[in-house]
């Protein structure tokens, strides 16, 4: 029984040390840094001439300044 006492004081102390590391910023919980992720390049989004769909430039088809979605649209020329 007094070996028992002596097990729960320890698991309190424990804890309350425990508790204060983390309080204190020792012991920092593991989070991630925004700034070790890639950063994320904003794109230009220009309209197809045809129907008007939003897409990024990368993506998009030119042909005269303009640009289209698809090959169909490219070939249908401006609406
Ligand atoms: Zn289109």
């Amino acid at each position: 029984m007094k070996y028992l006492l002596v097990l729960i004081v320890l698991i309190v102390a424990y804890n309350i040390w425990r508790k204060n590391r983390i309080d204190s910023g020792t012991a920092k919980p593991p989070h991630r840094n925004p700034t070790n992720a890639p950063p994320r390049i904003p794109q230009e989004m220009v309209p197809c001439a045809r129907c008007g769909l939003m897409m990024p430039k990368t993506e998009a088809l030119e042909q005269g300044g303009r640009h289209y979605c698809s090959a169909d649209h490219q070939r249908q020329g401006p609406a």
